[in-house]
């Protein structure tokens, strides 16, 4: 890898987090991605703007609406999380977002679909008559 690509891997969150835990969830996901042929950069959660307040007494944010600031919630194991994100991350989380939701309505739709061509083989089956194999 070039200095500049290993660079910009430490900065993207995916890659750049570091130590046992963060390797072993990596594992998973590549064993995972690898038996369903799952695109890596898929992110389940939603980015929301809110606004907080800093909680310094003279910053105008003190009577005012606060300061915008992006948060990621997601659920593991059913538990929610709120993370703040950074502004610079979120053009590079955002895709993400976005893929992960395009991903599991893919999912769901081929779920479904495969179960509609199931009855309407089913529905064919019993509609047309049986051919004997002489007429063919
Ligand atoms: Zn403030």
């Amino acid at each position: 890898m070039a200095t500049s690509a290993r660079k910009k891997a430490h900065r993207n969150p995916i890659y750049g987090a570091k130590g046992v835990v963060a390797s072993r969830l990596r594992q998973r996901k590549h064993q995972l991605a690898r038996r369903f042929d799952i695109p890596h950069v898929l992110l389940g959660g939603s980015l929301n703007q809110v606004a907080r307040q800093c909680g310094k007494p003279t910053c105008r944010c003190a009577s005012g609406e606060g300061h915008p600031m992006w948060t990621l919630t997601y659920s593991v194991s059913g538990r929610r999380h709120v993370e703040f994100i950074p502004d610079m991350l979120v053009p590079m989380i955002a895709p993400w977002v976005e893929e992960g939701r395009a991903y599991r309505d893919a999912l769901s739709e081929i779920q479904a679909i495969n179960a509609q061509l199931v009855t309407l083989w089913r529905k064919q089956k019993r509609a047309r008559p049986r051919r004997r194999r002489s007429q063919k």
